[in-house]
């Protein structure tokens, strides 16, 4: 047996517990991880929250990410005592995940852990960290470049945004950040942020095009924000969306996109092909101030995950979550 959440589905809705969980019932896969650090993402508060249609299997144990070793493989890839990584593909959603003290996985769905990470850290970097790298990475490969203009980050004192501010600044970008939370604003400048803007500013609906104003954008918002924000890229700029935190609506025009060459690139870190989460991994590694990831991270128990997902929700909890399974 092993502790896990498990959110079960009856004629009154969905509901998460803390509860105990036979080996036997852990889905099929040729690999079994003893899971030593999971994390709490805004898709794992919405699974165990019930509030987006996230699980789509039942009972599910959530969890999207999780970092541990390899206690039993039928893979030839891995074996034994090996530390990996697992980030998405439909884990959490379809089969079971991180939020248990063992997962079973399939061998092609994970990544060596970093080297220069700990399974720990590994998790207060999360899909949250991934993706924001994946972010960064479209950027680079649009041409946005330092130097170049500012580049805006929305939802910044949250998971991806955060990761994402501390990594942009570290490669010599201007990073101007968005944020609801004023009171974040010394957070996000000890992150490197050289500006910090209320999210009012790009709340409501505004011209087809803004003022010029920033050479690339990382969006977690999606919605009216990421409408704004489109309108106020400059000529060729570029946009890597990643996020609905103000809702799947995109209430734009045409205009940013045929008339100053803008780019919207679609970020999606849940079936990224291997070889460039390994590349964003890798990256990590390299472009992360890891002295920045404790003052990011916030470590919630087990237990304490399901009240932990409304704070989430709520958009009360800043940086990212990391939740201890074996310690380590
Ligand atoms: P998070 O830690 O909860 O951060 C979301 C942040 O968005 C909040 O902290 C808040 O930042 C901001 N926000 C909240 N409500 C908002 C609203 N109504 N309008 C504008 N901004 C709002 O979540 P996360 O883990 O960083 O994920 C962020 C988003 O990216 C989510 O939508 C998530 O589903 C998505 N995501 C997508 C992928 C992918 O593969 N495409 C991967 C990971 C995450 P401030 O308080 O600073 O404003």
């Amino acid at each position: 047996m092993f502790q896990a959440i498990l959110i079960e589905k009856s004629e009154t809705g969905q509901m998460a517990r803390l509860t105990e969980v036979d080996e036997k019932d852990l889905p099929e896969g040729d690999v079994t991880v003893r899971v030593g650090w999971s994390t709490l993402n805004y898709k794992d508060a919405l699974a165990i929250t019930g509030k987006g249609p996230v699980v789509r299997r039942f009972p599910m144990i959530p969890g999207i990410d999780l970092a541990g070793v390899v206690e039993a493989s039928d893979n030839p890839d891995w074996k034994p005592g090996d530390k990996v990584v697992l980030n998405g593909w439909g884990v959490g959603e379809t089969h079971w995940g991180g939020l248990a003290k063992k997962a079973r996985l399939r061998g092609d769905w994970l990544v060596p852990l970093e080297p220069a990470f700990t399974t720990r850290q590994a998790m207060a970097i999360g899909t949250a960290g991934y993706t924001a790298m994946l972010c960064v990475m479209a950027l680079e490969r649009h041409g946005v470049s330092p130097g170049e203009g500012p580049v805006l980050v929305t939802g910044a004192a949250g998971g991806v945004g955060s990761v994402a501010v501390a990594l942009l600044s570290k490669l010599g970008h201007e990073v101007v950040a968005v944020t609801g939370r004023e009171e974040e604003t010394d957070y996000l400048k000890r992150l490197g942020a050289s500006d910090v803007l209320p999210r009012s500013e790009f709340t409501e609906p505004g011209r087809p095009l803004a003022k010029e104003r920033w050479a690339g954008a990382v969006d977690v918002a999606g919605g009216q924000v990421l409408a704004n924000v489109c309108a106020s890229m400059r000529y060729r700029g570029t946009v890597a969306a990643c996020g609905l935190a103000a809702g799947m609506s995109f209430p734009a025009t045409v205009a940013p996109f045929i008339l100053r060459g803008v780019t919207l690139v679609g970020i999606d870190s849940v079936m990224c092909p291997q070889p460039e989460r390994r590349e964003a991994w890798r990256r990590l590694a390299v472009d992360l101030d890891t002295a920045l990831l404790e003052g990011l991270c916030q470590t919630v128990e087990l237990a304490e995950c399901i009240p932990a997902a409304d704070r989430l929700l709520a958009g009360q909890v800043r940086g990212r979550v990391v939740v201890p399974l074996e310690g380590g």
